[in-house]
């Protein structure tokens, strides 16, 4: 059975295969889509973790009234 990326239609490599089992994001993508993928995943986590280190700075600060 082919598997295919489901972004760009391509026709999935072994190795490809073996990052989106190693990697599991929900669908199947190839390397070029996957690392775009990836920059966006990246980018949402930094954010988040900024959020959350804000929020958590706060709560030192209020600790220490
Ligand atoms: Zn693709």
């Amino acid at each position: 059975m082919d598997y295919l990326c489901s972004e760009c239609s391509v026709q999935l490599s072994k190795w490809e295969m073996f990052l989106n089992e190693k990697y599991p994001v929900g669908k199947l993508y190839c390397d070029f889509c996957q690392t775009k993928h990836e920059r966006e995943v990246i980018k949402k986590l930094a954010d988040s973790e900024a959020d959350m280190h804000n929020d958590y700075t706060r709560d030192l600060i209020g600790d220490k009234k």
